[in-house]
């Protein structure tokens, strides 16, 4: 997967972070970053819970 967040639609709740801290961290800008950009597959089910409770659907995947 290659999650990318829309950072006009993040509000910076941090859920993504909670859920997949190892794809989705929050920066001092207020805002979730994707900072590994080529997960491994292990952790799919995760990046795709997160996808799923965003709140506002920022997450999406590009691949
Ligand atoms: S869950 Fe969505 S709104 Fe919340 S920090 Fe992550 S990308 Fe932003």
């Amino acid at each position: 997967m290659k999650p990318k967040i829309n950072e006009d639609e993040c509000i910076g709740d941090g859920i993504c972070e909670e859920i997949c801290p190892e794809v989705f961290e929050l920066q001092d800008d207020g805002l979730a970053h994707v900072i590994n950009e080529d997960p491994s597959e292990d952790l799919n089910d995760k990046i795709e819970e997160a996808i799923e409770e965003c709140p506002t659907s920022a997450i999406t995947n590009e691949e």
